[in-house]
């Protein structure tokens, strides 16, 4: 190339090899790759994730991928309340993990952002102060890092569903699209996807309705390349899969106050002792603690799906709603849903475990979880060795998904098949075209990446603080596409 470009110069003067040399340069450089981190400090533990992107296509949709996810040992920064120290110690090990994935010269430009979820928001509920060491403790920890920490904050659960609605349509390209005609277009509406987020102590759907959103405290809008959307979202709070488990059983302990606690939820010949003091800890659990508390329950699996399911809709106000078209549960608006559905979090690693993810029928889950909840305990310890720690609960959380989408959500036998079960998605990085037919699921981007992109607010959450998602879509494009 240096040879050619020498030769230019003799024949064109010293001018021209100046502009070539330049133009040579632009053209042979690597594009550089850009980072962003982003800890997800959930109620049950803390995720951090590493994103990346290459800098030449920044603001092009699904360009954005994982680069590296990072499970933090030990309990959510929330369980940290009487030892704020240790909730920043316990970021660490990740932290130390993501630093090595990234070029050190430039580490210095690469934001971090903490965001908080439901944990932190029932802390900051029940004991603010002690919510706000634990904000300083892990800012401490994450100032002090060699990247541009940008802080630590508690996430509205509003903002948790908008986020995790803007990941899932970003990752599958459904923001954006280049026509055949040549221009960058939004895809038609029909094919925007709703977004169901089953956390530890909250529950969050999100979805473009049909017609307007009557209640603006559930409403989000915004703009996102040049076009304006306004999504239907909001987060139920105790309505994850922890604090459910906990407000059942605690519904248990008050129904048999005395002798062993018999459990429908649980596999027959399920036995387990529990210390009972964290159970009226939660502000979810309203039940008064009995006198007799500093003795363990005794609980005992029945394994009986049909009392479990009645159970679980006790946790639930549907009379509040009743005769309202546009109401869920619990008096709290929301229209009818609409459109495909992405299900993650626990929808996903529930639907995982019990094989159901390949979008069977709505016949064939409640069949298959009911015959998982009456099998014997012996039998299902036996089936799945090395899977003992959310074991018990499957059944469970099993039956709570039915009933929070069906009764909760008002999906129906026929909307229930355009929910898609999914942790990841495969990152496109080219804006994906040809999307899925309206009402069905989408298709997957054309170019799949090897490794996907977690479904959850975080990617949602890091376009918008670090506008890679312009409001309005850059006339630049249209030269780079060319
Ligand atoms: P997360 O998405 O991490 O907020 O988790 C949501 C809920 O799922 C929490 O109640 C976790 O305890 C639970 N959970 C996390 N991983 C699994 C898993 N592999 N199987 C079942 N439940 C899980």
């Amino acid at each position: 190339v240096f040879t050619a470009l020498l030769a230019a110069a003799a024949v064109s003067g010293l001018t021209t090899l100046v502009l070539i040399l330049v133009e040579a340069t632009n053209v042979l450089l690597p594009a550089g790759t850009k980072f962003g981190m982003v800890f997800d400090a959930g109620s049950s533990h803390t995720s951090l994730f590493v994103y990346q992107w290459p800098a030449d296509k920044e603001n092009n949709t699904g360009v954005v991928s994982q680069a590296l996810a990072c499970q933090v040992e030990g309990p959510g920064i929330s369980s940290y309340a009487t030892d704020p120290t240790a909730a920043g110690e316990s970021l660490r090990g990740c932290l130390e993990k993501a630093l090595a994935r990234i070029p050190e010269a430039q580490l210095r430009e690469t934001p971090l952002f903490l965001g908080a979820t439901a944990g932190m928001r029932l802390l900051s509920q029940k004991n603010s102060s002690q919510a706000r060491d634990v904000f300083a403790a892990v800012s401490r920890v994450l100032g002090r890092t060699p990247v541009d920490f940008q802080g630590a904050e508690l996430l509205a659960g509003r903002d948790e569903g908008a986020f995790g609605w803007i990941t899932i349509n970003y990752v599958l390209g459904m923001l954006v699209e280049y026509s055949s005609a040549g221009k960058w277009i939004r895809p038609p509406e029909g094919t925007l996807v709703g977004a169901l987020d089953l956390g530890g102590a909250s529950s969050q759907i999100s979805f473009v309705p049909e017609g307007p959103v009557l209640d603006t405290s559930t409403q989000a809008s915004f703009r996102l390349y040049g076009s304006t959307y306004s999504i239907y979202t909001h987060s139920h709070l105790c309505f994850g899969r922890d604090q459910v488990l906990l407000r059942l059983l605690a519904g248990m302990a008050q129904r048999s106050p005395a002798g062993p606690l018999r459990h429908p939820c649980y596999h027959s010949g399920y036995w387990a002792t529990l210390a009972p003091g964290a159970l009226y800890e939660s502000p979810c659990v309203h039940s008064t603690a009995p006198r007799n508390l500093t003795q363990n329950l005794t609980v005992e699996g029945t394994g009986d799906p049909g009392a479990c399911t009645e159970a679980i809709r006790e946790l639930f106000n549907f009379s509040s709603c009743k005769g309202q078209v546009d109401c869920a549960f619990d008096g709290v608006y929301q229209p009818p849903v609409r459109g495909p559905f992405y299900a993650f979090s626990n929808f996903y690693y529930t639907f995982h475990f019990l094989n159901l993810t390949s979008r069977q029928p709505l016949g064939t889950a409640n069949a298959t979880i009911w015959e998982f909840c009456r099998r014997p305990w012996k039998l299902v310890e036996n089936s799945y060795p090395g899977q003992e720690r959310w074991l018990r609960d499957y059944c469970a959380s099993g039956l709570y998904i039915l009933t929070l989408l069906l009764e909760g959500y008002g999906f129906s036998e026929e909307t229930w098949s355009n929910i898609e079960f999914r942790g990841q998605v495969s990152a496109s990085p080219v804006p994906a075209s040809a999307p899925g037919e309206a009402g069905g699921a989408p298709e997957q981007p054309r170019v799949p990446q090897a490794g996907g992109t977690d479904i959850g607010w975080t990617l949602g959450y890091m376009l918008n603080l670090t506008g890679l998602i312009p409001a309005e879509a850059p006339a630049q494009w249209r030269a780079q596409s060319y």
